[in-house]
């Protein structure tokens, strides 16, 4: 959006790292011209919807910056998906171009059977391109390095970002020019406040939601580092080859680099800010996370429909939780930023008053205009008063952070009585033993359900069930407290690296109906 004035600033700096090369601001800018003219010579106009759909690689931000600068849509879409959510998303975004790496290029020949509106298919070199494919290093050659732009209005749809299924059904949240405006305000002035010298390691996918970085970085003069994979030694080792100074991590990568032994003897002193968020982190592992990377966490909440982080929980805020005087901070997720209202409201959407538990919801420039295609679930999610509902359940303390207590379709009654999973896997999660819970309803004809704890067990350690339903007397009451322990080597995750409950809860109630 802003590469043409950061080209000028800091024309020699680099603004991508990936591998062992550089692409510099003043490349990337040339490059993504060059892009925005071929694409536009291929007959793509204002409004035309692209999809990209590959492991990280600087195309996807030279693809970023062509599109701003010529109008197009994005069509983020998780690498991870499988096959069959990647052809319902490409069937669902009716894109008119898709570019992918050789990775997912038969996964796009699949879907593009059922899909008339994809003109053009464009394959990231090294692959030899073959009919219908073209190769983008081709498209580029034939341009000239001319700067190209179109003024776009904030109300114009930007990014179809597809959900990560976490929340149930794939579904695209249409995010405008408005609200990408609104979410780099956000980081620059809350989350991720950067400068020239500053490297910022991604490696969750780009095509996806670590994509709302990118701008915000090349707006401030900083260094992308791009991952390809997430293998935990690869990245300690790269945080200490490339000097990084900024990480973003969802929890379960974090538990995996505490995991890796490496940690312990890698030089990690160039971090100054860990940013980790999209699901719940134990308490415990928060503070195993402060004493390997040092007092650099912060934590963000949000979802595609609010365009990125609305709440955080800031370093300080961290260092007040381990240090000073309020340990239960470490449960919280934080207080809003200062873009967009932050309400926790209950069913009459009125603020709620002291313990109560009320839904999360958000209003602002940041809030998405809508579902793609699906006005029902629209309606659903905005409310009269312009409400975003989020779905998820929290409280709030005297001093505004909110506690998230947990999603509303994940409550489940056991007896009449409301269980939150995320609360009693936070308190099984304080098990020395226990690496990593999944609590779920499972059926039971007197109860209704009753609650079931899926653990992993650390590494080493050993527990049986009984032991872990007896850690959680006196410290959960009676109903919230498990009926029953499985043990499984790992839990089902999303392409986010979210454990899916859906998954876990699936196998349960195969062939029954839930309530
Ligand atoms: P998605 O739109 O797939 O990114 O999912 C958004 C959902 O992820 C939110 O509604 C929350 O349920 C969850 N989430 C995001 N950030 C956090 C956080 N910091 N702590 C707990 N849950 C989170």
């Amino acid at each position: 959006m802003y590469l043409a004035r950061s080209a000028r600033f800091w024309g020699e700096r680099p603004a991508i790292l990936f591998r062992d090369g550089v692409v510099t601001y003043a490349e990337l800018e040339r490059r993504s011209n060059r892009l925005a003219h071929a694409l536009a010579a291929l007959g793509l106009q204002r409004g035309d919807r692209v999809a990209v759909v590959s492991p990280n690689r600087p195309e996807i931000v030279e693809l970023e910056c062509a599109l701003y600068k010529l109008g197009l849509v994005k069509v983020a879409l998780n690498s991870r998906l499988a096959p069959g959510e990647l052809a319902d998303a490409l069937a669902n975004a009716e894109p008119v171009a898709c570019l992918s790496g050789p990775e997912h290029q038969s996964m796009v020949d699949e879907a593009a059977a059922q899909l008339p509106t994809l003109r053009h298919r464009i394959a990231f070199t090294p692959v030899v391109a073959q009919a219908p494919w073209l190769a983008y290093e081709d498209l580029l050659d034939a341009q000239p390095d001319r700067h190209i732009h179109v003024d776009m209005r904030p109300e114009e749809l930007a990014v179809l970002h597809y959900t990560s299924g976490s929340t149930g059904k794939l579904k695209a949240a249409m995010q405008t020019v408005g609200n990408r405006m609104a979410s780099l305000r956000k980081v620059i002035m809350g989350r991720m406040h950067a400068s020239p010298g500053d490297v910022l390691m991604l490696s969750g996918p780009i095509t996806h939601a670590s994509g709302m970085f990118i701008q915000p970085m090349l707006y401030q003069g900083a260094t992308l580092l791009l991952m390809e994979r997430f293998q935990p030694a690869e990245i300690l080792a790269a945080i200490e080859k490339h000097r990084v100074t900024m990480c973003f991590f969802v929890p379960a990568m974090i538990y995996a680099l505490l995991a890796e032994p490496t940690i312990r003897t890698r030089d990690l002193s160039s971090l100054r800010l860990v940013s980790y968020g999209a699901a719940p982190m134990s308490p415990a592992r928060i503070r195993e996370a402060w004493a390997a990377f040092g007092p650099v966490l912060s934590q963000g909440y949000g979802a595609g429909e609010t365009t990125g982080g609305v709440v955080g929980l800031t370093i300080a805020d961290h260092a007040r939780a381990i240090e000073g005087d309020r340990p239960e901070l470490l449960s919280a997720c934080g207080r809003p930023f200062c873009e967009s209202e932050v309400q926790v409201l209950d069913e009459q959407g009125k603020p709620v008053q002291g313990d109560a538990i009320g839904e999360i919801c958000v209003r602002g420039p940041d809030v998405f205009s809508g579902y793609w295609r699906a006005p029902e679930q629209s309606r659903d999610a905005i409310d009269a008063q312009g409400w975003l509902r989020t779905g998820d359940l929290a409280r709030v303390d005297r001093e505004g952070y909110i506690f998230i207590v947990d999603r509303k379709k994940e409550m489940l009654v056991s007896g009449g009585f409301n269980v939150y999973p995320s609360e009693v896997e936070s308190v099984l999660a304080q098990h020395p033993a226990v690496y990593e819970v999944c609590v779920v309803g499972v059926p039971d004809d007197h109860w209704g359900e009753t609650v079931k704890a899926v653990v992993v067990l650390r590494e080493g350690t050993r527990a049986g069930g009984d032991e872990i339903m007896d850690f959680c007397r006196g410290r959960l009451a009676d109903f919230k407290r498990p009926r029953s322990v499985d043990f499984v080597s790992q839990l089902p995750k999303n392409g986010n690296g979210k454990l899916s409950r859906k998954d876990v809860r699936e196998h349960y109630w195969r062939g029954r109906e839930r309530r």
